[in-house]
């Protein structure tokens, strides 16, 4: 069995015998590797040997566009192995292959994107009197701490550690314990590129690892993507050594459809958004808000797409693959069992076994209509590919409801009136709207990040090398002759 080593000080290591965890394949069900499940030990020698190689003349040395050459030529080195990376991670995590394709090449674009922008992170200065010359100087943070999702692993590694090398940090990423493939191909890449623990991996259990690294005094950033529960747990970790977040959690985002959208892109654009990755989406449109005269044709017209969509193996490249695993399969399906019983389910809504795969997690994509707007799965993140519907007589209600869950990550808005379109993309409480399209296919320039408890701060575009940037002022006096 292949067991996958940390990078720690520059050096493989692995935890003791007794401490590795299996990583499966959510396919087939079948043990793909095994990680270690760091210790305490291990997780504190990659902080301080973070702190050295941060500190260092060697890393002080290398210019913001060398930094920048090197993001660059990792996204040239993605591409020319996109496709076992792809294989990688549609193993890893269950998705279609083409799914897994395109996240390699967004991991390649994170790369690419913030390797030009390395030398382009600039302060500025402020006029205060003559004689006085003030520069805003952006300095990296330190030591940033990346703990990744196992949804997107690849892509969410990508973006937050392009911006943190990029802005000339020391990271330290923790992968998810189920999907740590795609982020030690691209740790085997840094190891002989950067100075020892300028870039580390870490791997193990969320519950060990996640609280020895978030709660360790000598840490600059953590940038957590993951659940709320989780993030209020890193935030808590933080506060006691006043360490700044930026938090990218969940969502339940609505896609608004009114009675004069443009019909064939709106039923594609809500079917993608709730089967991309069996729903495993923090972005993923999970509440469909349809106006009431449309509802019947759209809805009709949604369930006959539903039935056909195949569901089976990534490798397979179908419409949608299984589960990540056993705890996200148990959840689901005691979902779909309740709405089951409570008579909600308008197609779909139970569990399937694929030929050949018999162990493998799947379910069907799921349609559920009728419930109360308060009811648990119109509120909660189901992380499954179950859309809620509910219908709207009046743009409020429609904004009502788009407003009403706890999240505010992302929102669809679909009419060829762009004065409405606008105007309920002006009072939808979400990070990013897209009107007429959804998700917006990458988007790796787009600020990212949510309103309410989807989470604080914004990855993506420009404006997330900010995260990793402190902002230091300083003022010079400079003598004027007599
Ligand atoms: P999770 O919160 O269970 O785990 C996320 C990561 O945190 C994993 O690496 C895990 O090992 C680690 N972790 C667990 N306990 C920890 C602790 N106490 N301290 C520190 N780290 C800990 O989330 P998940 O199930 O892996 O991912 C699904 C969630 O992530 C969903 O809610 C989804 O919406 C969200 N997500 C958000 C975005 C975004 O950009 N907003 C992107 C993808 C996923």
């Amino acid at each position: 069995m292949q067991k996958i080593p940390m990078l720690i000080n520059g050096n493989w290591v692995y935890a003791d015998e007794e401490r590795f965890l299996d990583v499966m394949n959510p396919s087939t069900g079948e043990v793909l590797a095994q990680i270690s499940n760091a210790n305490e030990a291990q997780v504190n020698e990659a902080i301080r040997a973070a702190r050295v190689a941060f500190d260092s003349e060697e890393w002080r040395k290398v210019k913001a566009f060398e930094r920048g050459q090197l993001l660059i030529e990792l996204a040239q080195y993605i591409r020319e192995h996109a496709e076992e990376w792809s294989l990688l991670e549609c193993r890893d995590v269950g998705k279609p292959l083409s799914q897994a394709r395109a996240d390699i090449e967004a991991a390649a674009r994170y790369f690419e994107f913030y390797g030009g922008a390395a030398d382009k992170v600039m302060g500025d200065t402020i006029p205060i009197e003559d004689g006085i010359l003030n520069a805003v100087v952006l300095e990296p943070v330190g030591i940033t701490v990346h703990i990744v999702p196992w949804n997107y692993p690849i892509q969410i590694t990508a973006r937050s550690v392009a911006a943190a090398i990029a802005t000339g940090n020391a990271v330290i990423v923790k992968s998810a314990e189920d999907t740590p493939l795609t982020t030690h191909a691209i740790t085997k890449w840094f190891a002989d590129k950067v100075p020892a623990g300028i870039f580390q991996h870490v791997t193990g259990l969320g519950s060990d690892v996640g609280p020895l690294l978030t709660s360790h005094p000598d840490i600059n950033h953590i940038t957590f993507t993951g659940s709320v529960s989780t993030g209020i747990a890193v935030m808590q970790a933080a506060a006691k050594n006043i360490v700044p977040v930026t938090l990218e959690l969940g969502g339940k985002s609505p896609n608004i459809v009114f009675a004069d959208a443009p019909m064939e892109q709106a039923l594609d654009g809500v079917l993608r958004a709730i089967i991309q990755n069996a729903g495993q989406t923090c972005s993923a449109g999970a509440r469909l808000l349809i106006e009431e005269s449309a509802k019947e044709v759209f809805l009709t017209q949604l369930v006959e797409r539903f039935k056909v969509l195949k569901v089976g193996p990534g490798e397979a490249d179908l419409d949608m693959g299984p589960l990540l695993n056993k705890r996200q399969f148990m959840n689901i399906s005691g979902r779909l069992q309740q709405a089951r019983e409570d008579g909600y389910v308008v197609v779909g809504g139970e569990t399937l076994t694929i030929e050949g795969y018999g162990k493998g997690y799947y379910v069907q994509p799921t349609i559920l209509d009728g419930m109360e707007d308060t009811h648990v799965l119109a509120q909660e993140e189901i992380f499954g590919p179950v859309l809620t519907v509910f219908s709207f007589d009046t743009v409020e209600k429609a904004i009502a409801l788009a407003n009403s869950t706890q999240y505010g990550l992302v929102a669809g808005v679909w009419s060829k009136d762009l004065d409405t379109a606008h105007y309920v993309a002006s009072r939808v409480q979400a990070g990013q709207v897209f009107i007429n399209n959804y998700g917006a296919a990458g988007g790796i320039q787009m600020p990212f990040g949510g309103y309410k408890k989807s989470g604080i701060g914004r990855e993506k575009g420009f404006v997330a090398l900010r995260n990793y940037t402190q902002m230091k002022n300083i003022a010079i006096r400079y003598a004027l002759p007599n």
